[in-house]
């Protein structure tokens, strides 16, 4: 007999009556793309994390590369950055025509490793994208020293990361960019979405106007009775611009982000009181600098203490109907960086050791309480069958 009856997935974003309102009102007002919402969107979202500034666009991938394009990154260009994350933090790199370095990982935070990162560094080096895992945050003063030193522009990926703060200060206020991802699976969700902070007034300039073509207005400049349809193209620039109808939903969203920030919390402490003696597991950790947005809530095997694998285990947890998933597959190991840098097996070895033991299990404000017990259950049924 399985835990339960139906497959529990391992992530589902909340959707209320206030989303669907807030959708609705967006087609209603017949404005329905970039327009008056998305502007209030940027100016919540940036008054939220302390940015001066934000842009809102179709994705946290798009965020990343603006952000590196109006940084002036290109061929020629180094730019450092974590195998354990996803593929848009290191595609978006090769996109402006620069090259991604990868830096070994700390295997407690899986962020990462400040202390490897200076070894990396090379007359050619422009960037850092440090990736804050699962919503736990990177040791940004080590960071942003190293930068200082050298001259880097800080890019941080928060696709996990809305909510978190770094020594009390809100992620998206403290590096040169910061982006955001709003996609179905994340903390805060838009369907597709995200958004780019900074304080960095002409980094701003550059960014919105390359997210809608290079245009110098944009057509809430154009088409609203004040608007002059007179435009000039500034640069070759991207279609990357969020709509109203997607900023309708993250304005109400948002306003509800710390409500469902409780319920993740509230998940995390019954895990880790359940999983926290269990020593075939290791539970995820909050370092004293850091406040968890919990996005992920990942577990990791002592695989020396179990019988089977990590592929094992999550077979054996979707049998029990428990849906699970493995944040990430490192980077170097995928076919196009192995072939196109000569990356191997062996190249960061914190990170393929952490990949072989990791586990994302469902941790979501729209799981009830009998959810939680139930992975609970599958998780110590499966390590009790399997402990040597
Ligand atoms: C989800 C994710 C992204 C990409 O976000 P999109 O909004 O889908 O473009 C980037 N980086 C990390 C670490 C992610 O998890």
């Amino acid at each position: 007999m399985s835990t339960r009856q139906e497959f529990l997935p391992y992530a589902l974003p909340l959707i209320e009556e206030d989303d669907i309102a807030g959708v609705v009102d967006s087609l209603r007002s017949g404005w329905i793309a970039k327009g008056p919402k998305t502007m209030e969107f940027e100016k919540q979202f940036a008054e939220y994390v302390g940015a001066k500034y934000a842009v809102a666009l179709n994705s946290c991938t798009a965020a990343l590369h603006l952000a590196l394009v109006a940084a002036g990154l290109g061929e020629g260009d180094e730019v450092l950055t974590t195998p354990m994350t996803f593929a848009s933090s290191a595609n978006v790199v090769i996109h402006t025509g620069a090259k991604p370095v990868f830096v070994d990982i700390d295997p407690v935070t899986m962020n990462i490793d400040p202390k490897q990162i200076r070894e990396k560094i090379t007359s050619r080096t422009k960037a850092i994208i440090p990736v804050h895992m699962a919503g736990h945050p990177c040791d940004l003063d080590e960071i942003l020293a190293i930068a200082k030193e050298h001259n880097l522009f800080v890019l941080e990926d928060a696709a996990h990361a809305v909510y978190t703060q770094y020594k009390g200060k809100t992620i998206g206020s403290i590096g040169n960019a910061t982006a955001f991802s709003f996609y179905a699976t994340k903390n805060l969700v838009t369907g597709e979405g995200g958004m780019v902070t900074t304080n960095d007034e002409t980094l701003y300039h550059k960014i919105r106007v390359l997210s809608t073509h290079g245009m110098s207005r944009n057509a809430w400049n154009r088409y609203t009775e004040t608007g002059s349809w007179y435009y000039e193209i500034l640069s070759p620039g991207y279609k990357d611009n969020m709509s109203d109808i997607m900023a309708g939903l993250g304005l109400s969203q948002l306003a509800k982000l710390e409500r469902m920030q409780g319920i993740r919390r509230e998940l995390v402490e019954y895990y880790n009181t359940e999983f926290g003696n269990i020593p075939e597991l290791e539970v995820p950790v909050e370092l004293v600098y850091a406040r968890h947005a919990w996005h992920l809530y990942i577990i990791k095997l002592n695989l020396d203490k179990l019988s089977i694998d990590r592929g094992k285990f999550i077979e054996e947890l979707k049998e029990e109907n428990i849906g699970t998933s493995v944040h990430f597959i490192p980077l170097h190991i995928h076919p196009y960086y192995r072939d196109t840098f000569g990356y191997k097996q062996g190249d960061f070895p914190v990170a393929e050791g952490v990949f072989e033991r990791i586990i994302s299990l469902p941790l979501y404000p729209k799981m009830s309480k009998q959810d939680a017990t139930d992975v609970v259950e599958a998780v110590k049924r499966v390590v009790e069958r399997f402990r040597k």
